[in-house]
């Protein structure tokens, strides 16, 4: 006579569960799917399934259903086919510098871009033998003259990060393309709202998704969106290799934002261009650097190509203040939060000394974020730290 079948343990029965998911439940918001491990039928689905291509969910780091709706909604986002998810935005340029350079090649970036990104490039990079070359993004002359038959990549970055002069994107495209070096687009601060990186000529744009997208303050990560099947394939092979990932709860945080992300970016647009006018007229400044600004660097190029701006902007103190007087500036302000990033709710301040980002230039600068409190309460803000400022003669 056969046994019966042997009952499980309680630690095995918790483990093999019946749990199956309800077929119709049919929520709009994406649940968060967690997974190293996805369990095939049996071995031919196992052998059946292909990752590179999404037919299916094969292991966590290769995607599930919380990902690959976030990767979708990015790529169509930023007007892209393909997007790739990284665990910050820093690790989104490693990733495309990775995996389109190698030794002997030569990768140009912007004198005024994202300072880790040159970092990496002067430590890893040229650990790899690939040398890279800084241009001035103001100038197309001088990228044209900087692309030897070695390039393989040119990084734009609309605007630079701290000094926020807007390029010529289409001159700088085409002084590449002209070479057959490949474009790639820190789009961070166009959000893929500000304009399209694609219709631009890029071949790829990154945005860290820890600013406009999360919107929160409260994550990172990073997207490496493309229109090209083949050159997608080149990112997702070393993505896959490098074993770069992203944390379920992050992802469904980010997707969670995405529906307010265009209010979100067109108030903190307009709050931005209010206080950023407020600044204009005060005497303790020099400049305000803001592209949708008459007279700030690249105005004229941000006009022709965007008609949007993000929150962020920069006051150049008159050099009668020193950076101790600023920093001074800084710390009575009480709205503004001193932090690096942007994007968030809370609305940001951080000073820097001109000289350490710029070897010409002089004085101090504030960079700004505007999150979503009350301008006038933020202008007051300003307005009441302003009174505390002191000459440092
Ligand atoms: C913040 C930022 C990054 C890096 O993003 P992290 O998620 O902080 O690593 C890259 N480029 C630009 C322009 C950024 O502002």
């Amino acid at each position: 006579m056969a046994k019966p079948p042997r009952k499980p343990s309680t630690s095995t029965s918790l483990i093999h569960h019946p749990y199956q998911p309800p077929a119709t439940f049919a929520a709009p918001q994406i649940g968060v799917h967690k997974a190293s491990t996805v369990l095939f039928t049996d071995t031919a689905a196992m052998r059946a399934r292909d990752w590179k291509h999404k037919t299916g969910y094969t292991y966590g780091l290769h995607g599930t259903p919380t990902t690959f709706t976030l990767e979708e909604r990015i790529a169509t986002l930023e007007g892209g086919l393909q997007t790739l998810l990284l665990p910050s935005g820093l690790a989104a340029i490693t990733l495309v510098d990775m995996a389109l350079l190698g030794s002997g090649d030569e990768v140009l970036i912007p004198d005024n871009a994202y300072n880790p990104s040159k970092e990496l490039a002067r430590h890893e990079l040229a650990r790899f033998g690939i040398v890279h070359r800084l241009y001035d993004p103001m100038d197309p002359a001088s990228v044209a003259a900087a692309i030897t038959p070695a390039a393989r990549l040119l990084w734009i970055e609309p605007p630079g990060s701290v000094t926020m002069e807007f390029p010529d994107v289409p001159a700088l495209v085409q002084a590449a393309r002209a070479r057959g070096v490949l474009v790639a687009l820190d789009n961070t601060w166009g959000a893929g709202l500000a304009f399209d990186a694609f219709e631009l000529g890029a071949d790829i744009s990154m945005q860290a998704l820890t600013k406009y997208p999360s919107g929160g303050g409260d994550l990172l990560m990073g997207a490496v969106t493309t229109r090209d099947e083949a050159l997608h394939q080149r990112l997702k092979m070393t993505h896959m290799r490098m074993g770069f990932g992203v944390g379920a709860n992050d992802a469904e945080a980010v997707l969670r934002s995405l529906p307010s992300l265009s209010l979100r970016y067109e108030a903190q647009d307009r709050a931005g261009r209010e206080l950023a006018r407020w600044w204009t007229q005060r005497p303790e400044v020099a400049q305000v650097l803001h592209p949708a600004l008459e007279g700030s660097p690249g105005h004229d190029h941000w006009k022709r190509i965007a008609g949007a701006a993000a929150g962020l902007f920069s006051v150049r103190f008159d050099e009668r203040y020193g950076l101790a007087q600023v920093d001074a500036f800084v710390d009575a302000l009480r709205l503004f939060g001193i932090g690096y990033s942007w994007a968030g709710p809370m609305s940001l301040a951080v000073p820097y000394d001109l000289k350490l980002l710029r070897p010409a230039a002089r004085g101090a600068l504030v960079r700004f974020s505007i999150g979503l409190e009350s301008v006038d309460d933020l202008i007051a803000d300003c307005e009441q730290a302003l009174a505390t400022l002191t000459t440092s003669r």
